[in-house]
């Protein structure tokens, strides 16, 4: 961790540029939001809300996955990638719901990393849009945005909430989490970062201006 980052002025700034930043997925029910983000890994948000369109009007609860077999429910989101796993983890997911949780998604971390295919970053999801609970997931965009800017020094993902839940004020790590996304999509990508237009450049110890 770079000790002397500016973590207030980086929040404002990020704040201040991505104002309306928010979970990009469509859904409106914990359990959509779930499933919903269950299919997100290796898929662009836009993929899948193209197949959740489609989807949510046949099936939408935990019942309703919980009947399907793999087989079943694979042709409705092949469109996104690992669907095979994707197909098998949600209905194991959804039959643990009906079964152990009355049909209801659980509002812990504890209880969402039992499900099948439910890793932190999905459950931090949930917890923080579904159920507004202060939490950070940490994807792809978060891990490498934190890091360039020294909020984070880690090569581990789980590592990396652990800091960011520590030199983020709490009443700020789900809006953090947006903001973070929203900048690693759209200036600081990962192969060419724009940092010669980046608004945190004089913050980050990462930037390459040529
Ligand atoms: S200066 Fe470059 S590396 Fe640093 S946050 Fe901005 S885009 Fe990313």
């Amino acid at each position: 961790l770079v000790a002397s980052v500016p973590v207030k002025k980086i929040l404002k700034i990020l704040q201040e540029t991505y104002p309306d930043a928010r979970c990009a997925l469509n859904y409106t029910t914990p359990f959509e939001l779930l499933i919903a983000t269950m299919l997100s890994a290796q898929s662009t948000d836009r993929q899948v809300n193209e197949i959740t369109r489609e989807l949510f009007k046949v099936y939408n609860t935990p019942e309703d996955f919980a009947a399907l077999t793999p087989e079943e429910l694979a042709p409705y989101i092949k469109a996104c990638g690992l669907f095979k796993n994707k197909s098998r983890h949600i209905i194991a997911t959804a039959r643990k719901l009906v079964t152990d949780y009355g049909g209801k998604v659980p509002d812990s971390l504890e209880e969402l990393i039992k499900l099948p295919g439910v890793g932190r970053k999905t459950a931090n999801v949930v917890l923080s849009n579904a159920f507004s609970q202060p939490a950070i997931a940490v994807d792809t965009h978060v891990f490498r945005v934190a890091n360039r800017l020294g909020l984070a020094a880690s090569d581990k993902v789980e590592e990396t909430e652990m800091q960011l839940r520590k030199i983020i004020p709490r009443n700020h790590w789900s809006q953090a989490h947006h903001w973070l996304i929203f900048h690693g999509r759209q200036v600081c990508h990962a192969r060419r970062p724009g940092c010669p237009i980046c608004p945190l450049q004089s913050y980050c110890h990462y930037k390459k201006i040529d």
